[in-house]
């Protein structure tokens, strides 16, 4: 499939934001090993994964992905992390008012700081969670439209929308022609 003439394997840095509980880690390893592991351990400083999907024939892209920890002892290193990012996905849970505040936060970090151009979606995860649901769809929508963001709500728990998340960066980034 992405051999031949007409293959193309592109990739990019993909960098993931947002407060500590959200579940960056548990996105990054449903969609990269296709589990949940619901005792997880909290990320120190940042991780490194990669997966690699099939964007269209012939065509894939290579998603490497940090995995930064929400703490606020390591924000300062996040720079680190976005600079040359083509894209950051900001993570809110939405059961947390307070995690989503937190990735106004961080729009506003990548808006000023981030690569020009940089792709950002926003992430309202634990989707499975309904019952204890306290923001609203709307505001994730509305938010993400006025910041020219892409929006999704996911859980990693039932892997609903987790592989969308990443399909529809793919589709997104504006790739080069040749
Ligand atoms: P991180 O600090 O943002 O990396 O968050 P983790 O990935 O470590 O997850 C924090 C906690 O939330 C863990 O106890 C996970 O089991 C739980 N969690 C993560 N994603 C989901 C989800 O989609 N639904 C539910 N119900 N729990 C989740
Ligand atoms: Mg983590």
């Amino acid at each position: 499939n992405s051999e031949g003439p007409d293959a193309k394997n592109l990739r990019v840095k993909l960098v993931l934001l947002g407060d500590s509980g959200v579940g960056k880690s548990c996105i990054v390893l449903r969609f990269v090993r296709g589990q949940f592991d619901p005792t997880s351990k909290v990320t120190v400083g940042a991780s490194f994964l990669s997966q690699t999907i099939a964007l269209q024939e012939s065509t894939t892209v290579k998603f490497e992905i940090w995995d930064t920890a929400g703490q606020e002892r390591y924000a300062a290193l996040a720079p680190l992390y976005y600079r040359g990012a083509g894209v950051a996905v900001i993570v809110y849970d939405i059961t947390s008012p307070e995690s989503f505040a937190k990735a106004q936060y961080w729009v506003k970090e990548l808006q000023k700081h981030g690569s020009p151009g940089i792709l950002m979606a926003l992430v309202g995860n634990k989707a499975d969670l309904q019952e204890k649901r306290e923001v609203q769809v709307q505001d994730g929508i509305d938010y993400a439209e006025k910041n020219g963001m892409f929006f999704i709500e996911t859980s990693a728990k039932t892997a609903d929308n987790i592989n969308q998340l990443f399909e529809e960066i793919a589709k997104r980034l504006p790739w080069p022609s040749s």
